[in-house]
């Protein structure tokens, strides 16, 4: 998150002062849910229709469940323990992930390193290029919590990861992304969606994709959403959100408020935002995108076509949040990278990204060199202070997320990872960096890029080896 973190960026802001291209549709997985909200439980059903593109016979298929980070006992929670009291903002409380049943399949069992992990073991293999189709019945229970999924502190619901997720195929194996409170351990690869919500019809819902239909019976309201070509589907819903919403450029733009003295001032923010980028780095790719102000004690949190924005934020926080996050429909939902190994690539791209607009837009009154000179201040001061206590400071960027304390994750993931971007941008020039930049959008636009991708995207030598020296800590910054 500026992910997490944005929060933690947004500090740094205000303090000192491979796989590549799309699979086509049908090629695709198809994730379709039904789910029905009451009570702080979710009863659903995922049916997923599993398109086999590994290059053998799968047998067995690996569901992430990362909800079961909120159950009591986990190994990894999912609140990292400097952001417990905030996020539990009642005390403790747990929820979790029951699963009922699973079927056609010869078995199935809940393991992995924390309990995180379904495996469906099908009845018969599916064959490179074959589908396999199963259903899962589960029930989410939520925490009471202002985090990615959860019951928040004003009563609007964050369903986030709420429902089983199948694990990447990558190097000849299915990765299984464990929990961790820092950073967005979440890799997945882009899937076809089609999910039925149900709710108090009092309640105002924002989604992951275009709603298709909306029916209401017996008080509560049945809701239709489509999404295509996307890693990953979010729910927020409460009965306190109003919306407002315009279209630029063919998307339709949203924004749910619960308590902004300006919500058309934001709302025209997320519309430059989005056109900026979209002009900048490639088309937009889905038909709407929504930003959700609710509990969330971090800054913000980014799904496709769907952003959370914490209600803590106002002003210049919650602007520079707000272009952060649209930045990650670019450089995470779009282009997709292992964020649990390689947080740089998408945190460090929403950072510069950010700072572009800012520069292009003064009028925000943030200014790209005062979003310089503070990473640069927050990357040194982690160097000075791990050196003096350490003895030296391990400022290589590729890590897992558990390799981290978070405020060296902030200090590598976010400031090191601007400064990366912007020494390249000011080594090849604007053009030539940004005529790189959207070669790599359209290169891996609804597919996964490895930072080799990413260092290749300006076909220069000197580009690579800059990248290579940020990454491996060699660089002097
Ligand atoms: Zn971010």
């Amino acid at each position: 998150m500026r992910k997490i973190c944005i929060l933690l960026a947004a500090a740094l802001f205000f303090s000192a002062a491979a796989l590549s291209g799309c699979a086509a549709e049908g090629e695709r997985s198809l994730y379709r849910i039904e789910a029905a909200y009451e009570d702080g439980e979710l009863r659903a059903v995922l049916t997923l229709s599993y398109a086999n593109a590994t290059g053998q016979p799968q047998q067995v298929l690996p569901l992430l469940l990362y909800a079961n980070a909120y159950r009591e006992g986990a190994k990894n929670p999912s609140v990292s323990p400097s952001f417990r009291a905030a996020a539990y903002y009642a005390g403790e409380s747990f929820g979790g992930v029951e699963i009922s049943s699973v079927s056609p399949c010869a078995g199935w069992r809940v393991g992995g390193e924390d309990e995180n992990v379904l495996y469906v073991e099908l009845g018969e293999p599916v064959p490179d290029g074959g589908r396999a189709e199963i259903a899962v019945a589960y029930t989410l229970r939520l925490p009471a919590a202002d985090h990615r999924t959860g019951v928040t502190h004003g009563g609007t619901v964050n369903l986030g990861n709420f429902y089983p997720v199948l694990c990447v195929w990558e190097d000849g194996g299915f990765r299984e992304c464990a929990y961790a409170g820092n950073g967005d351990p979440f890799y997945s690869d882009c899937a076809d969606y089609e999910v039925t919500f149900t709710a108090d019809a009092a309640c105002t819902v924002a989604a992951s994709g275009a709603l298709q239909r909306r029916t209401v019976a017996g008080g509560r309201a049945t809701h239709v959403f489509s999404l295509q070509n996307a890693r990953d589907f979010a729910i927020v819903f409460g009965p306190s959100l109003r919306t407002v919403s315009a279209e630029s450029g063919g998307v339709r733009v949203a924004y749910c408020y619960e308590d902004d003295p300006a919500p058309q001032e934001t709302l025209a923010l997320l519309c430059e935002a989005l056109g900026y980028f979209s002009h900048t780095f490639g088309g937009y790719p889905y038909e709407t995108y929504t930003a959700v102000q609710t509990g969330f004690c971090h800054g913000g949190m980014e799904y496709p076509a769907l952003v959370m924005l914490s209600d803590a934020l106002a002003g210049q926080g919650l602007a520079y949040t707000a272009v952060h996050e649209t930045a990650h429909q670019w450089w995470y939902a779009a282009v997709g990278s292992d964020q649990c190994t390689a947080a740089w690539m998408d945190e460090g791209l929403a950072e510069y990204s950010a700072a572009l607009f800012f520069e292009a837009h003064p009028a925000y009154g943030i200014e790209r060199e005062t979003l310089l000179h503070n990473a640069r201040t927050a990357y040194n001061a982690f160097c000075t202070v791990w050196q003096q206590v350490f003895g030296a400071a391990d400022t290589s960027m590729d890590r897992p997320l558990s390799a981290y304390g978070e405020y060296e994750y902030a200090a590598i993931a976010y400031a090191k990872g601007l400064l990366l971007f912007d020494t390249l941008e000011n080594a090849l020039g604007r053009a030539a960096f940004l005529r790189g930049l959207r070669g790599y959008f359209r290169a891996f636009c609804g597919g996964i890029a490895a930072p080799a991708d990413l260092a290749a995207a300006w076909h220069d030598p000197a580009a690579r080896d800059t990248v290579y020296s940020f990454v491996e800590g060699r660089a002097v910054i």
